[in-house]
């Protein structure tokens, strides 16, 4: 099997492995100024002639750029789980929205359409074939619709070959049609993004998917970083919150609208705590309530819906319900845009009011530097921000101890590192723990 780091090799973003020049897994967008795509032209680089794309789940930086591959007379089929298709093309309508018409989005809204036509969904643990190899979902755990891509290039040779040879080898290579690559009969595993080890989310439960494998590709987000237990986040957060409250203060919560926005309204749901939500994450949580079968919890789902007032989008609106002492769930997740650049400065200057970071603030973001110094540049102003600034981290990614735990499972098998900030660092961490691990490098081909 020959795989192609196109992209997440390295770096976090813009994630997109080609496996044998036929089947592209994930094809993302890294927001940055211009944004970045994977590498090599969309018009004629490696990726432009996948049969199929396999999409792991509905993040920007996972699917951001699919309906850029759908430009001109192509037409790859795109396999994903049904909420990774409905998040799929909410970002890719968002984006159109944002950028459309520019050199800033690479793809159109005849693109964007035509998505709907070469979709395929799946369920997790339904095998399917794509560009000539078998594929199967595993739950990732990371947010709803997300999988662990499983890819075997035997299996569909084998049986589309004949089965009466006496020599299935012999069988397989001069009947097969669809042979790629003469390596031949390997399990690749592709994590995407996932979260293991604890108690997982409130949103969806951690992944306990181990697939057997000959080859992993796996994401590295936090291979440094040992998180504090949900448990005590959420205890802190509440406490924190709720003595906001008492003291009639405004609590303004920046959360990204896929996943860690239902995430917030399920823990103030569960705490009793009434809040707002506004901005991109209500049309995702009216999507994703579409799929109650892959929420860990669809009644609790639709008690924090009840439990929560959505916001309708108008900046009269959002200044009334900054004024009340309440709590406000809002994109950005780091301050880049959305109504959070409304209520941030609506709050700012009273130190009973407090922002609560929910996520990691990527360095550059103006999130980062309220954190780092107290100000930034908020939309159109400079603020020096007096309110209480917290951060906690409500991560959907598995940390060091998830990943190890996780990668414990495939001890001999060997590991090819992406998807992370320290790639290369945790590679070799890994070698002197006794295993096969390496880190590809940006365009890199590795034969498996
Ligand atoms: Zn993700």
């Amino acid at each position: 099997m020959k795989l192609q780091f196109l992209g997440g090799a390295r770096e976090v973003g813009r994630s997109a492995v080609l496996v044998d020049d036929a089947l592209l897994l994930d094809f993302g967008l890294k927001t940055a100024d211009p944004p970045q795509y994977p590498v090599g032209s969309l018009r004629s680089g490696p990726a432009a002639d996948a049969e199929a794309v396999v999409v792991s789940h509905g993040h920007l930086d996972h699917a951001g750029a699919v309906p850029a591959l759908l430009s001109g007379d192509r037409r790859p089929t795109v396999h994903w789980t049904p909420p990774t298709r409905e998040l799929a093309l909410t970002l890719a309508r968002d984006t159109l929205k944002l950028h459309g018409g520019t050199p800033r989005c690479p793809f159109t809204e005849e693109d964007v359409r035509r998505l709907t036509e070469v979709s395929e969904t799946h369920g997790y643990r339904e095998p399917f074939e794509a560009a000539g190899h078998r594929v199967e979902f595993f739950d990732a755990g990371h947010i709803p619709g997300s999988a662990h891509v499983l890819v075997d290039d035997s299996e569909v040779r084998s049986t589309s070959s004949s089965r009466t040879g006496s020599d299935d080898t012999e069988v397989r290579s001069t009947s097969s049609s669809r042979t790629r690559s003469d390596s031949g009969d390997t399990r690749l595993l592709y994590t995407g993004d996932f979260h293991a080890g604890g108690r997982g989310q409130r949103l969806v439960p951690s992944s306990t998917a181990r697939p057997e494998a000959d080859v992993v590709v796996t994401e590295s987000t936090y291979a440094d970083v040992d998180h504090e237990p949900r448990e005590a986040v959420e205890e802190r957060f509440v406490e924190s919150v709720r003595s906001t409250l008492w003291e009639g203060g405004t609590v303004v919560v920046p959360a990204f609208a896929i996943g860690r926005t239902q995430e917030m309204m399920l823990v103030c749901a569960a705490n009793d705590i009434d809040c707002y939500v506004d901005g991109m994450g209500v049309e995702v949580t009216r999507r994703l309530r579409r799929h109650p079968e892959f929420l860990r919890d669809a009644d609790a789902m639709s008690r924090a819906v009840s439990n929560a007032r959505f916001v309708g989008g108008r900046d009269g609106q959002r200044k009334r319900i900054a004024d009340q002492s309440t709590v406000i769930i809002t994109t950005a997740g780091m301050l880049s845009g959305g109504p959070a650049m409304t209520y941030v400065p609506e709050i700012h200057a009273n130190p009973v009011n407090k922002l609560c970071f929910s996520g990691y603030q990527v360095e550059g973001t103006p999130g980062r530097e309220v954190l780092d110094t107290g100000a930034a540049e908020i939309g159109d102003h400079h603020l020096r921000v007096s309110a209480t600034v917290e951060a906690y981290d409500f991560s959907a990614h598995a940390d060091r101890e998830g990943l190890l735990e996780f990668l414990d499972a495939y001890r001999d098998t060997p590991l090819l590192i992406n998807h992370g900030d320290s790639c290369a660092w945790f590679a070799d961490e890994l070698e002197a723990r006794g295993h096969d691990a390496r880190a590809p490098e940006l365009g890199d081909v590795v034969e498996v």
